[in-house]
């Protein structure tokens, strides 16, 4: 595999951004390699600047549902870009947009756009905080919602108090308000919402940036109820599980409401967009119907907007059915092709991650037993073969809908030898 000209741009990128990377796992530096230059998408595959073809698993994170250079949300891309890039000033689009997220999630009445999934989940956690008139979120540890100050804590060092930072340059005063909880653990819930007045739970209903971790049988439900006896809102962070999992997200796939959801990532359709949304009465308090303050320059973008109508269009309720047989087939493959060896492969429609552990992870100190240097070999490995997978362990592999049986067979066929490589038992 030729790399001249990644090496290159790497070289270059290191002296002007850091890292050398917009976002930090773009580096690749868990899986102890240097980051891939891309130069082009074509629907499942990726080509990079040295003319390398991979079968993409990692979709721009997700967002790309539909695969690289889809042409009808080129082509809307295209048409919208000729009328103008932004106004400023509300478009037809935003509302069909709104139109069709309210349709796909009952729980959602009211819709605000934004630009990213932290903006979304920074701003639904204002919200509620104003609803409810109180400071403290419960959330999960392992979970992500983006780079929200109060939201990048530790758990500290009992449930009663809040959590501590993650980063330096987030203060103490920032995360003292963030209880951080272990997923699946309904003790550690209630002993949460137990100790002082919570406004929200915020959870990612089916938790995808520690590895794909599903919700424990009635978990979810649970939430619900607890959120309910405890006088706090429910916010589901569907940033990822929303329009994937589902039509209606996990929401619609596990039979619960949330009273805040986030979105982003697949309602983009590639380009920047973002939302959140709830139940009228919550959703006026967001000014300028109500009090609570929220703007943004470029919100409901309408290149960003007809990225996002073009790209739901088209995911009526059989491409969830194909896309989820879909991932099944990859998932079956790829634990077949790990045999008896200590390997988990998880997975939702859409969404799949291959955990090197003997056990079933059920939470993120299970994720971070995991045997992190074999699934970098692992990975390692599958780049070498043409198949680029999330380089992190805790990233989930996403399956596209222009993803088909054949790329999945040719994916099972690479993974059999990368098995090989990453418990060291190389065949070839
Ligand atoms: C990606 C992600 C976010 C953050 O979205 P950005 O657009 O990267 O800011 C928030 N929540 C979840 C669950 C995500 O996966």
């Amino acid at each position: 595999m030729n790399t001249d000209r990644s090496e290159r741009l790497y070289r270059r990128a290191l002296g002007l951004i850091p890292g050398g990377v917009n976002s930090p796992v773009r580096a690749m530096r868990s899986i102890g390699r240097d980051p891939i230059f891309v130069e082009r998408g074509e629907a499942a595959e990726l080509i990079d600047v040295d003319g390398n073809r991979y079968l993409d698993y990692v979709c721009s994170w997700g967002a790309l549902i539909l695969g690289h250079a889809d042409p009808d949300v080129t082509a809307a891309v295209r048409e919208a870009a000729g009328r103008g890039t932004s106004y400023g000033a509300p478009t037809g689009g935003e509302v069909a947009l709104a139109g069709e997220v309210t349709e796909r999630f009952g729980s959602v009445e009211l819709v605000r756009m934004v630009n990213s999934g932290t903006e979304a989940s920074m701003s639904a956690l204002r919200l509620a905080r104003a609803a409810t008139e109180r400071d403290a979120v419960v959330k999960f540890a392992g979970s992500y919602h983006g780079h929200v100050d109060g939201l990048l804590a530790e758990a500290g060092s009992g449930l009663a108090t809040g959590g501590i930072p993650a980063s330096p340059g987030v203060t103490d005063a920032q995360t003292a308000d963030t209880v951080v909880v272990p997923w699946n653990d309904t003790a550690a819930v209630e002993a949460a919402l137990a100790a002082r007045p919570v406004a929200a739970i915020l959870a990612e209903p089916v938790p995808a940036n520690m590895g794909v971790v599903v919700p424990a049988k009635g978990f979810l439900d649970f939430l619900r109820e607890q959120a309910d006896r405890h006088g706090a809102l429910l916010i589901l962070d569907e940033v990822i599980s929303g329009f994937r999992v589902a039509q209606g997200g996990a929401q619609d796939l596990y039979g619960v409401d949330a009273d805040l959801t986030v979105m982003g990532k697949v309602l983009g359709g590639g380009l920047p967009a973002a939302a959140y949304g709830g139940r009228r009465e919550l959703m006026e308090r967001v000014a300028p119907a109500g009090d609570v303050y929220q703007a943004g320059t470029l919100s409901g973008n309408p290149l960003a907007v007809a990225a996002g109508l073009a790209t739901l269009v088209k995911l009526d309720a059989p491409a969830y059915g194909e896309l989820g047989t879909l991932t099944g087939r990859l998932a079956a493959g790829l634990r077949d092709a790990a045999g008896d060896r200590p390997v988990q492969v998880v997975s939702v429609c859409g969404l799949l991650t291959v955990f090197f552990s003997a056990e079933p992870v059920r939470d993120f100190a299970g994720a971070t037993a995991c045997d992190l240097d074999a699934y970098a070999r692992f990975c390692r490995a599958l780049l070498d073969r043409g198949v680029y997978a999330p380089p992190s362990q805790f990233e989930a592999w996403f399956v596209s809908m222009a993803h088909d049986e054949a790329a999945v067979d040719r994916t099972i066929a690479a993974a059999t030898d990368a098995f090989d490589q990453a418990f060291g038992s190389r065949r070839e």
